[in-house]
């Protein structure tokens, strides 16, 4: 890989996207990576303010696959505060289906030689508005402006997975410049692909458009990452552990 198209690249604008030191609180951005029928995507774009020197020194640590890079991580099993578990917003799945998808997301994103660690598994109930927004088409503001005031978030950890029981016609998304990603109920691709997938656009990773074998290609079961964007996820997940985004 060129190193200068690396550094020229999406690489600066993804990786300093702004993003709030609490895990989840003080977003206001909706969906912007839906994924399942509909593809569209769009990643916000930010000041770079990293110099060249910077980020060449931590492409050079980010290539390096030898050293692994633990990310915490906490899944959400996510139910109607009004009426668990029989409401039809209310996740059907159950704690031990997230363990399972914890750990078979830590296969895909061992070719990054990135390690989800500490896992914790969480229930929570959410106000019923905060739902209906998400069920109905992606609107996550609800969820951002509410989080820390009418309900709370256990556990935050690097990364967050909330298992929701429907977020419109996408299988999964997550919102841009958080490190949220949501996950619906019956996606239509593997449940730790999708999981897998939101957290490669968390990491920086935007679709790939030419072929259904990669991670990052929408709406498929493919788990490939390629050198490049092994590199981008590593950099941006030590930016992640470092607190720079
Ligand atoms: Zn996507």
């Amino acid at each position: 890989m060129d190193r200068r198209a690396l550094l020229l690249g999406p690489l600066p604008a993804v990786v300093l996207a702004g993003c709030g030191t609490a895990a989840v609180a003080n977003q206001t951005t909706n969906a912007s990576s839906a994924d399942g029928t509909s593809t569209d995507e769009s990643q916000s774009s930010a000041e770079t303010t990293t110099t060249l020197e910077e980020l060449a020194t931590a492409d050079d640590q980010a290539n390096s696959l030898d050293e692994p890079i633990a990310m915490s991580m906490t899944l959400y099993l996510v139910e109607d505060a009004l009426d668990p578990p029989d409401s039809p917003l209310s996740s059907q799945r159950t704690p031990e289906g997230l363990s399972i998808i914890a750990e078979d997301m830590g296969e895909v994103w061992s070719q990054a030689n990135i390690v989800f660690d500490p896992v914790t598994i969480e229930t929570v109930q959410l106000p019923r508005d905060v739902l209906e927004a998400i069920a109905l088409g992606l609107d996550t503001g609800p969820f951002f402006d509410q989080v820390g005031n009418t309900f709370d978030l256990p556990n935050p950890s690097a990364l967050n997975g909330l298992y929701v029981r429907a977020a419109g016609r996408a299988n999964g998304f997550a919102p841009s410049g958080s490190r949220v990603f949501f996950v619906i109920d019956e996606p239509s691709v593997h449940d730790e692909r999708v999981s897998s997938h939101e957290v490669g656009h968390i990491l920086g990773l935007h679709h790939d458009l030419e072929d259904p074998g990669t991670l990052m290609f929408s709406g498929t079961n493919g788990t490939v990452l390629s050198g490049i964007e092994r590199t981008v996820a590593r950099y941006t997940a030590g930016g992640v552990l470092n607190g720079a985004r």
